[in-house]
């Protein structure tokens, strides 16, 4: 990419016209185009899926489902396996697309949008034998003679994927590889921002799985609410107030959601912080895919002792990134607006812009943008961002910090920037954050092994790791009974033989003393002979 290409319109560029340019006839099917964030160009037309159509979709998406999940465990592996390749070979296409469609850099893409997904698909092939291993429930034989307890891990059936913009590739995989694996079928609506970066990632399994099983449908809010009214189980990412309100719907259905909502992640600087990779984390943290990541850098709060130093650091590093090299254009001109409309509100609350600023009106090249600012309250300090802005609080001390960090109402992740571990690992504890990072920020959610969840607004779903696995699965227990008596001790008649027995092993199991649990035990002998006779 040269600096030319990157260079972004001042036009309405990425707005997606969901308006509906109807295709073919009004009910049916309707078509969304949209212009590239970085220079305008036309990306092509998109067909989006008619609401009307799901149930048809997710009716043959359990027929598939049923046949997947009979199949052997490490035959599922074997398949999905198998996308890793695909997927790796196709590394220039997956991020030039994801660049036009999103505006980020190239590289940016091909990091974050690509390679990670190696490792999520031999994390999850390799370990999910083991992962959906039944485990076994002793009984006691003699209160529940030749019983046999097995827990499984099964299938929840249809998971219905809702997933936003911002990594339209990493983010599906994250849920379609181990929902497939474990046993379900996934009806898949990726953002009407990339539709075709989630075209892209329903392709990679082409020809691999039995038809209908993972299935895309396109759209936007109207296709997502369809999709919620068929799933078994809703994964969704995406903002606070869509996911409040699927969170309301799945409760009306009485299906579990898994919700990854937004962030207001903050870095906190201690005194000893070494200064050059503080700097430049922090830098990457908050402006890396123009600050539109959930897990972005959007408070720093610094010691009084360093910050003399840290702060004209930051400047100077931001200075020398290259626009549209390094640093993406915002994605959408909605994005863009909001981000706009924090920065002026915190000018007007006092805040100090020390490099960076608002772009004309109409262009989406906001460029990176580090503000020193006091007061907490202003929306660039309460709600989530989104975009390339790095505000700057000095604090007396890490008490400070760790009390302004837990005032938000978000709590995805948190990062420790010091030369002292243990203490980073005690303060880790003291914050109300999903992930803490010590001397690094937001990068794990590249890693399949590593809980990716958060707490308040941030929601409360789990992407990654074996954790993951409780949204996609559901626990099935299966009792085996071997007894060959006619009865069991407990089913009818009621007679006062049984009660005895009842009130003698409550107080065998601890409701008397010594002498109390002998003559229960006594009295035991005596009642179980009559009560196998049927008395
Ligand atoms: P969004 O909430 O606008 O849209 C997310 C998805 O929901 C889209 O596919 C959209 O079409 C769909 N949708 C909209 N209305 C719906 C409805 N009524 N029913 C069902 N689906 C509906 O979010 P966005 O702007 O695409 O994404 C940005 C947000 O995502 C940010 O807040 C960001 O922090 C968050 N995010 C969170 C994580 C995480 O892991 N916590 C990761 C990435 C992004």
């Amino acid at each position: 990419m040269s600096a030319d290409e990157a260079e972004p319109k001042t036009d309405e560029t990425s707005e997606t016209d969901t308006s509906a340019k109807r295709a073919d006839g009004p009910d049916k099917l309707s078509v969304f185009a949209a212009k590239s964030p970085l220079d305008g160009s036309d990306l092509g037309p998109v067909q989006a899926t008619a609401p009307e159509d799901v149930p048809a979709l997710a009716r043959k998406a359990r027929d598939a489902q049923q046949a997947w999940a009979n199949r052997p465990v490490h035959e599922r592996a074997a398949i999905i396996a198998k996308v890793k390749k695909r997927l790796l070979s196709r590394a220039e296409e997956i991020a030039t697309l994801v660049h036009r469609e999103c505006g980020k850099p190239v590289e940016e893409a091909a990091l974050a949008e690509v390679l990670p997904n190696a490792d999520l698909i031999e994390y999850w092939t390799a370990s999910i034998d083991e992962l959906l291993e039944g485990t076994t429930v002793e009984f006691d034989p003699v209160a529940y003679p030749g019983k046999l307890g097995r827990i499984h891990k099964a299938p929840r059936g249809l998971v219905g994927l809702i997933t936003p913009w911002n990594y339209p590739v990493a983010i599906p995989l994250r849920t379609i590889v181990p929902a497939l694996l474990a046993g379900n079928a996934v009806l898949f609506k990726p953002s009407e921002v990339t539709p075709r970066s989630g075209a892209l990632v329903a392709s990679f399994f082409e020809g691999l799985l039995p038809e209908g099983l993972l299935t895309l449908v396109q759209g936007g809010g109207d296709v997502g609410g369809a999709v919620i009214e068929e799933a078994d189980v809703v994964v969704f990412t995406g903002s606070v107030a869509t996911g409040k309100r699927v969170a309301v719907r799945c409760a009306e259905r009485l299906i579990p959601c898994s919700l990854e909502l937004g962030g207001k992640d903050a870095a906190i600087v201690l005194a000893d912080a070494p200064l050059e990779r503080t700097a430049n984390g922090l830098l990457w943290g908050a402006f890396t895919n123009a600050g539109q990541n959930c897990a972005s850098i959007e408070r720093v709060y610094v010691e009084r002792a360093i910050a003399d130093k840290l702060i004209p650091r930051i400047v100077e590093l931001t200075k020398a990134l290259r626009p549209g090299l390094d640093t993406a254009v915002l994605t959408t001109m909605k994005q863009c607006d909001i981000v706009r409309r924090h920065l002026t509100q915190a000018q007007s609350d006092g805040a100090e812009i020390l490099i960076g600023g608002s772009p004309e009106e109409g262009s989406l090249a906001f460029a990176p943008t580090v503000v020193k600012l006091e007061r907490e309250d202003t929306p660039l300090m309460r709600e989530e961002t989104f975009g390339p802005i790095l505000p700057i609080v000095v604090v007396d001390d890490a008490k400070d910090a760790i009390a302004r960090v837990n005032a938000s109402t978000f709590g995805l992740t948190t990062s420790i920037w010091t030369r002292r571990i243990n203490h980073a690992h005690d303060l880790a504890r003291t914050l109300r954050s999903g992930v803490v990072t010590i001397n690094n920020h937001g990068f794990t959610a590249a890693v399949p092994a590593a809980p990716w969840t958060g707490t308040g607004d941030s929601g409360y779903g789990i992407t990654n790791s074996p954790f993951a696995l409780a949204e996609l699965t559901r626990p099935q227990f299966v009792l085996e009974d071997r007894s060959r008596a006619a009865k069991e001790l407990w089913w009818y008649p009621y007679t006062p033989v049984l009660r005895t027995i009842a009130y003698a092993m409550a107080r065998l199991r601890g409701g008397a003393g010594f002498m109390g649990r002998i003559s229960a035990l006594f009295q035991l002998i005596a009642a179980f002979p009559k009560r196998l006779s049927g008395k």
